[in-house]
C-alpha cells in the first residue's frame, strides 16, 4: 500500500464478470450457432478503473463495488487484490455478481448484454462514507445506480475531486451535473451527452454544465479543457493496436491516480494516454492495464 502522502482514490462503481466466446458470426433472431471455447475474465467498468488506479502506483485505491456470492465475485475480488485495490468495503448482494455476454468475429466486431446483478444494490452506507472523506479523487461511472453516484458525491470531502467517467451515455439529473468536477467522456458520449452536432460544440456545452472536461479520442489521445483556459491537445503515442477493450477505463483508472498524487490536470491526462495506449497493445481488459513503469517509460 503506498502512503498517505501520494493520495487516496475511491473509485464507485461496477464489476462485472464478462464470458466471452469467439463467433464466427453474429446469430440471428432465433438462431443458435456454435462458437469457440468460453473465457471468463474480470470487467466491469468500476473494478477496471480501480485496476488501473492502483497498478499506476503512488495513490492508495479503494474500490466501492457490489458483488454476489458465487464464481464470478472471487474471479473479481481476485483480480482487483493482485492489483493492490483494497476490497474491504466491497458490499455482497443476494444477486448475482453482474455479468456481460460477450460474442466476438474474428474481426473484432462484438456484441455485449450486460445483466447488472449486484451492480444494482450498490449503496454509499456509513463504511463508504467514512472512506469517502478521506479520498482525494472520488471516481465513478454509469453502470451503478444514479443515486448511488450522488449519494458519493455528498460524503467526499470539501476540494476532493469528483470525476465521472459518463459512460454508458445516459441523460443525467441536474444534480449530477451540479456535483461533478471533472467528466471524462469519449468522443461518441460527448455527442449523446448533449446532442450537439461536432466535438467543439460538444466540448462548449460540457463546459458550461462541468468546470473540467477531458473527451478521449482514440489513437489520436484527447483533448483536456479546463474553462477559463484554452483547450490542450494531448497526443497518444503511436502502437499497434491488438484490442481497444478497456483503453478509456485504463485512461480513466490513471488519470485519477495522477491527480490524486497531486499531478495537474494536463500532466496527468498525459500519463493516461500513455497508459490507455499500452492497454490497446494487450489483450484483455484488467490484464492490459500496464505498470506505472512501463507507462512512465512512454511519457515524455
Ligand atoms: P473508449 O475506450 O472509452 O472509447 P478511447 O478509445 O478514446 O476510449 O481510448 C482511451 C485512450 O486510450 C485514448 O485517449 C488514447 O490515449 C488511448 N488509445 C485508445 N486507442 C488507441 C490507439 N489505437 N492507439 C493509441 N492510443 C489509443
Amino acid at each position: 500500500m503506498s502512503s498517505a502522502a501520494a493520495g487516496a482514490v475511491v473509485v464507485v462503481g461496477s464489476a462485472n464478470l464478462d464470458l466471452v466466446v469467439d463467433v464466427p458470426r453474429h446469430p440471428g433472431a432465433g438462431e443458435t450457432i456454435l462458437g469457440g471455447d468460453l473465457r471468463r475474465s474480470p470487467g466491469g467498468k468500476g473494478a477496471n478503473q480501480a485496476v488501473a488506479a492502483a497498478r499506476a502506483g503512488g495513490a492508495s485505491t479503494t474500490f466501492l463495488g457490489s458483488l454476489g456470492n458465487d464464481d464470478g465475485a472471487e474471479i473479481l475480488l481476485a483480480s482487483l487484490e493482485r492489483a493492490g485495490v483494497r476490497t474491504d468495503l466491497v458490499q455482497r448482494s443476494a444477486a448475482a455478481t453482474g455479468t456481460a455476454l460477450i460474442s466476438v468475429t474474428a474481426d473484432g466486431e462484438n456484441t455485449i448484454i450486460v445483466a447488472p446483478g449486484a451492480n444494482g444494490d450498490l449503496r454509499i452506507d456509513a463504511a463508504a462514507r467514512a472512506r469517502l472523506a478521506e479520498a482525494d479523487v472520488v471516481l465513478a461511472q454509469l453502470e451503478i445506480p444514479l443515486e448511488t453516484v450522488l449519494a458519493a458525491a455528498a460524503a467526499r470531502r470539501p476540494g476532493a475531486v469528483l470525476a465521472l467517467n459518463a459512460a454508458p451515455s445516459r441523460d443525467l439529473p441536474a444534480p449530477v451535473w451540479d456535483a461533478l468536477d471533472l467528466l471524462v467522456v469519449n468522443e461518441h458520449e460527448a455527442l449523446d451527452l448533449t446532442g450537439a452536432p461536432d466535438q467543439d460544440a460538444a466540448l462548449a456545452a460540457l463546459l458550461a454544465r462541468v468546470p473540467a472536461v477531458v473527451i478521449t479520442l482514440g489513437s489520436a489521445g484527447c483533448l483536456v479543457a479546463e474553462r477559463g483556459r484554452p483547450s490542450v491537445e494531448v497526443p497518444s503515442p503511436r502502437v499497434p493496436a491488438v484490442d481497444t477493450t478497456g483503453a478509456g477505463d485504463t485512461f480513466c483508472g490513471v488519470l485519477a491516480a495522477a491527480l490524486a498524487a497531486g499531478e495537474p490536470l494536463v500532466a496527468a491526462a498525459r500519463r493516461a494516454a500513455a497508459a490507455g495506449a499500452l492497454a490497446v497493445t494487450r489483450p484483455g481488459a484488467q490484464e492490459a492495464v500496464p505498470t506505472a513503469a512501463e507507462t512512465a517509460e512512454l511519457v515524455r
